[in-house]
């Protein structure tokens, strides 16, 4: 059994990012940039009005101007600004020639149609005008080839003309949920059966994520129903199985996996819950494929995918960063005497000094999904740990694994 930091570091070690297509910037939010991207204009593109207002001569004293004309965003002006003269201009637009300076609105008044008295006579030059180049100049390296496109960098590349980008794909992921007793969320379970909920709420998490995912119904615990539906899953990039990989008689998924050539990295990691993790690779003439076993217990199946799994698919879509499991305060310590690190989910809420504390919620383990739905985040309970309300530095403060993107940090606290 190896350690979580181990099972981290076998993902990273075999994930190899996939291959780079050219992508319509409308879809690049999400994806990694896999060019450097340069500037194909000046921005501002010419000496551009920050305020509504007059553009007139700085060096210029007189208090009332001769109003030559006035100028939009997204039109020419045609009258040179001299002393004794302004042009009524509005955010955006072009400064005239002549001008070097905006006096606002809220300092002129109206004389009449071709007057205007100015409260400001001696603004500096340069004052409410951004020159043309003064962010970047046509040729500029704007974003490097690396870096993660959020929707700035989207509002970023259209400024710079870049319409299409090159970026590295994204991985297509199968799901496919394991067990004779499933039945689907539709059906009322009859005996022994119990709902899917693993399918569902992993599809739903990939969407979350805007991953594309290709939902495989759900199978018998039986070998060769099972080879055939994995060996469809092995199309896409990654397959992630959940269900039949511990040390049951109906347990056969690590088995019928490697019988299809996919080689094991690990099975079993030092986590609670979720100990009996699978993961392989398999590469073919299509390219790699990667695959994960996870637990049945839906609790064991969601830490394993946001543990794990996203790991896996942040890497072969790129991302070369370390994950951002910040450490917070425990607003009580949580117990954990066994030898695996444990992952417990909490609610996170500011403390007094505006710091952030973690609670954690009732939670009755592995196959509790209501303990889970609601949570903020899984801390990351150290093994061997004897929480103690009399033994506070212990665990006073852990790792979070954060599931905002399941919830949207705005979500009521
Ligand atoms: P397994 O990992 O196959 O031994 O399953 C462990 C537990 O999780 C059993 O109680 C299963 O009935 C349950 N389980 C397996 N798959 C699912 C699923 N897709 N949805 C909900 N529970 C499941
Ligand atoms: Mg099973």
């Amino acid at each position: 059994m190896i350690s979580v930091d181990e099972a981290l570091a076998a993902i990273d070690s075999v994930a190899r990012p996939l291959p780079v297509v050219e992508t319509s910037l409308t879809v690049a939010v999400g994806c990694v940039l896999a060019e450097d991207v340069r500037s194909d204009i000046d921005s501002p593109p010419h000496n551009k009005a920050l305020m509504d207002g007059y553009a007139v001569v700085s060096s210029d004293r007189a208090t009332r101007r001769r109003v030559v004309e006035e100028v939009v965003a997204g039109q020419l002006p045609i009258r040179r600004v001299e002393p004794g003269t302004a042009t009524r201009i509005m955010t955006g637009a072009i400064v005239p020639v002549g001008a070097d300076a905006i006096v606002p609105v809220e300092r002129t008044q109206m004389i009449d149609d071709s007057t205007v008295e100015l409260e400001w006579v001696d603004p500096p030059a340069g004052k409410h005008i951004m020159p043309r180049g003064e962010l970047l100049r046509r040729g500029d390296l704007v974003l490097r080839s690396g870096h993660s496109i959020g929707s700035a960098s989207v509002g970023l590349l259209a400024e710079v003309g870049a319409a299409t980008v090159a970026v590295v794909g994204r991985p297509i992921v199968a799901l496919l949920p394991t067990g004779n007793e499933l039945v689907s969320a539709a059906q009322l379970p009859v005996a022994g059966q119990i709902r899917n909920s693993n399918g569902p709420m992993l599809a739903a998490a990939l969407d979350q994520l805007g991953y594309r995912v290709d939902l495989l119904s759900v199978v018998g615990d039986d070998r060769e129903l099972l080879a055939e539906q994995i060996a469809m899953g092995l199309d896409s990039d990654v397959l992630v199985l959940t269900g039949g990989v511990s040390a049951g008689k109906l347990d056969l998924v690590p088995d019928v996996l490697e019988s299809l050539g996919v080689e094991r990295v690990f099975h079993k990691v030092a986590v609670k819950p979720g100990k009996p993790i699978w993961f392989g690779t398999k590469s073919d003439s299509v390219g790699d494929h990667y695959v994960f076993g996870l637990p049945g217990n839906p609790v064991s199946s969601f830490v394993g995918f946001h543990v794990f799994v996203k790991r896996l698919l942040a890497r072969l879509a790129g991302q070369e960063g370390g994950v951002f499991w910040p450490s917070v305060r425990l607003a009580q310590p949580i117990d954990n005497r066994g030898d695996r690190e444990l992952f417990y989910p909490v609610t996170l809420a500011a403390d007094s000094t505006g710091g952030i504390v973690a609670t954690p919620t009732a939670w009755r383990g592995s196959s509790d999904l209501g303990g889970i739905a609601g949570a903020h985040g899984l801390a990351r309970v150290p093994a061997t740990s004897r929480g103690s309300p009399d033994n506070s530095a212990e665990n006073e403060s852990v790792q979070i694994v954060p599931l905002f993107d399941d919830l949207g940090w705005f979500s009521p606290v």
